[in-house]
C-alpha cells in the first residue's frame, strides 16, 4: 500500500506539471461520469425519507460521547441490512464500529461524528429554549445529521457500483465522542486508516462548503490532573489534613497568571471534576480537567509541558501528591487536501443550496433574534472554496480530532447546510433546526456532493494520485505527524456513563418511532415553525 503510494506520487510528479492537476486516463469517460452523477443525485433524492428518518432518530437519542449505544445499534442495523460488513466494539470503543462494502481500490472512508452536547435538550422547530427533558443532553451541535448523509450516499452509490461492476471499497466509521476529542487519534494509532486512500468527513454547518490547507482553529490535548492529600476533621484538626482541592486551586491560579504570557492563539479552559466530598472533611482526592489548545503541535506540546510543571509545583505547595496525569483526548490541528477539496467543491456547486421554504426562514430568523444575533435567515449561496490560513493569521478557535486523520491520509471535510448561521455553538439553540426540514434538506444536499465525489475518485485513479502527491510533497513536506496520545493511553469510555444513566429513562419516552409518525416534528405534535408571539420577545 505504502509502496503503491510512493510509486503513485513519483509518477504523478513526473506526469503533473503542478500539484493538484489530475493527469492520466480516467476509468470512466467524462460523459458517462456526468450521467452517473446525475443518476446518484436522483438516487439521493429518492432516499430523502430514509435520510430524514436517520436524522430524526439520532436527534431523539441525543447520546453523549462514549455512550452512543442506541445510535450505533440503529446505524449498524441499517448498514447490515444494506449489505455492509459491520464490525462493532472496535479500537477499544464499545460504541465504535466500521462498516465496509466493495472490493479493491480506491478505498474511501466516510466519517461523521455522532455524539451530543450536555445541557442541550431542546424541542426541534421551536424558536426559544424549550427542552424535551430539562438538563438532559441534546444535539446542540448537529452531530445527528452527518451519518445520515454518509449512509444515504453510500447506499445509492453501492447500487451503481454493483450494476456497473465498478471497483472500490467504501468504509463508514463514526466520530465517537468528538465533543471530547476522544476517538479519532485512537483510530489513527490503531490502524483504521492504514489501507485507506482518501477520507471524506462530513460535518454540519449552515454553509455548503469545503476547504484545503489549514483552516482557522486549534489542536489540543485534553488532560486531567489528580491530586491526593490526607483527610482530617476540617474544624477539629485541620492541621492534620492536606487538601487535594488546594492543589487544584493553586494550579488554576498559577495557570491564570501564566495566561498573560502566552500567545494570543492559545485557548485553555478547565472544569473541576472532583473537588472533594463535603466541607467538614479535608478533601483527600481532587482533580481538574484541562483543554490545552494551540494552533500547532510544538505549541500544544509546550502548553502541556508548562502545565505539568505547574501541576508538580501545586502539589509541592499544598503538601499533596500529583497521582495521575491522564490524557482524555487529543486533536491535531487540521490540514485538508487540495485536489480532493477541489473535486468536492465542483460537486457542491453542481448541487447548490437547498431551496428554503418560508417556514424555514421564519424559524431561522426567530432563533437568531432569540440569541441576539443578526437575523439574516439562512445561507442561500454556496461559498467559494476555503483556501486555509497562514499560520500567522490563525487566531485560534475550536478543534476537531479529524485533524489526526488528516495527517495520515488525504482528508477533506464536507460542510453541509443543515443548521442556522450565527448561533453560539454547543448550545440548545443549535439543536432547534436539527430535526426540521432545514436539517433534512441540508443532509440530502450533502449526500449528493458526497456521492459524486466518491464517483470522481472511482472514475479517476489520477485523482487519488494527485491527492497523495499533495499530501506527501506539500502538506507533510515540513510538518511530520507526532501522535499526542501515547501507546498505552486508552479512550476514557466511562465518561458520561452516569449522566446518561440519569437522563436516559426520561429521554427514552421521546425516542422517534418512524413506524407511527412520518417525522419527529409530527410525533412531538410541534407546529413548524413555533415562534414567540411578538409581545413575548425578550428585549
Ligand atoms: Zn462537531
Amino acid at each position: 500500500m505504502r509502496i503503491y503510494h510512493r510509486l503513485a506520487s513519483v509518477l504523478s510528479l513526473l506526469l503533473a506539471p503542478a500539484v493538484g492537476a489530475a493527469q492520466g486516463t480516467p476509468r470512466i469517460p467524462a460523459a458517462r461520469l456526468d450521467s452517473l452523477k446525475a443518476e446518484v443525485m436522483r438516487g439521493v433524492d429518492a432516499e430523502a425519507t430514509l435520510t430524514q428518518q436517520m436524522v430524526d432518530m439520532l436527534f431523539s437519542f441525543g447520546e453523549l460521547g462514549f455512550q452512543e449505544v442506541e445510535t450505533s445499534r440503529y446505524l449498524t442495523d441499517i448498514l447490515r441490512k444494506q449489505g455492509f460488513t459491520v464490525r462493532q466494539n472496535v479500537y477499544g470503543l464499545p460504541t465504535g464500529w466500521v462498516a465496509t462494502w466493495g472490493s479493491g481500490k480506491p478505498v474511501i472512508a466516510l466519517g461523521s461524528d455522532i455524539d451530543a452536547i450536555p445541557q442541550a435538550s431542546q424541542k426541534p422547530g421551536v424558536a426559544y429554549h424549550d427542552p424535551l427533558v430539562e438538563g438532559a443532553p441534546g444535539h446542540g451541535e448537529g452531530h445527528n445529521s452527518g451519518q445520515a448523509l454518509n449512509i444515504t450516499a453510500a447506499i445509492v452509490l453501492k447500487r451503481v457500483m454493483q450494476r456497473d461492476k465498478l471497483p472500490g471499497t467504501i468504509v463508514l466509521w463514526p466520530g465517537v465522542a468528538e465533543e471530547l476529542l476522544g476517538a479519532k487519534a485512537w483510530f489513527v494509532r490503531d490502524g483504521l486508516f492504514k489501507d485507506v486512500d482518501a477520507v471524506i468527513f462530513s460535518h454540519v454547518d449552515s454553509d455548503f462548503s469545503t476547504s484545503y490547507g489549514a483552516p482557522t482553529g486549534t489542536g489540543l490535548v485534553s488532560v486531567e490532573y489528580t491530586f491526593e492529600g490526607e483527610t482530617a476533621h476540617a474544624a477539629g484538626a485541620p492541621w492534620r489534613g492536606r487538601s487535594a482541592l488546594d492543589a487544584v486551586e493553586l494550579l488554576n491560579a498559577a495557570w491564570n497568571y501564566r495566561r498573560e504570557h502566552l500567545r494570543p492563539q492559545h485557548r485553555v479552559h478547565y472544569v473541576i471534576r472532583n473537588g472533594g466530598d463535603q466541607p467538614n472533611v479535608v478533601p483527600r482526592r481532587a482533580s481538574v480537567w484541562y483543554f490545552l489548545r494551540e494552533t500547532d503541535h510544538p505549541h500544544i506540546a509546550a502548553l502541556f509541558a508548562a502545565r505539568d510543571t505547574l501541576a508538580r509545583a501545586a502539589a509541592m505547595m499544598s503538601g499533596t501528591k500529583l497521582v495521575e496525569t491522564r490524557v482524555l483526548g487529543a486533536a491535531w490541528p487540521r490540514h485538508f487536501n487540495r485536489p480532493l477539496a477541489e473535486a468536492l467543491h465542483a460537486n457542491i456547486r453542481r448541487v447548490g443550496m437547498p431551496p428554503w421554504s418560508a417556514a424555514d426562514l421564519t424559524l431561522a430568523r426567530a432563533v437568531q433574534r432569540e440569541v441576539g444575533g443578526d437575523t439574516r435567515g439562512l445561507d442561500t449561496a454556496v461559498s467559494a472554496i476555503g483556501t486555509g490560513v497562514d499560520p500567522d493569521q490563525n487566531r485560534g478557535g475550536g478543534s476537531d480530532d479529524i485533524g489526526d486523520v488528516s495527517w495520515v491520509v488525504p482528508t477533506i471535510t464536507l460542510r453541509y447546510p443543515s443548521n442556522i448561521p450565527g448561533l453560539p455553538g454547543h448550545h440548545w439553540s443549535n439543536a432547534i433546526a436539527m430535526a426540521t426540514p432545514i436539517a433534512h434538506k441540508g443532509a440530502t444536499a450533502g449526500a449528493k456532493a458526497m456521492a459524486m465525489t466518491i464517483l470522481d475518485l472511482i472514475a479517476s485513479p489520477p485523482l487519488t494520485d494527485s491527492a497523495w502527491a499533495y499530501f506527501r510533497n506539500v502538506q507533510t513536506k515540513d510538518i511530520k505527524y507526532v501522535p499526542v496520545i501515547r501507546p498505552t493511553d486508552k479512550p476514557p469510555i466511562e465518561m458520561n456513563e452516569a449522566t446518561m444513566a440519569r437522563f436516559r429513562p426520561a429521554m427514552r419516552r421521546y425516542y422517534y418511532d418512524p413506524t407511527r409518525h412520518r417525522t419527529y416534528l409530527e410525533q412531538l405534535g410541534i407546529t413548524y415553525p413555533t415562534v414567540r408571539p411578538d409581545s413575548a420577545r425578550p428585549r
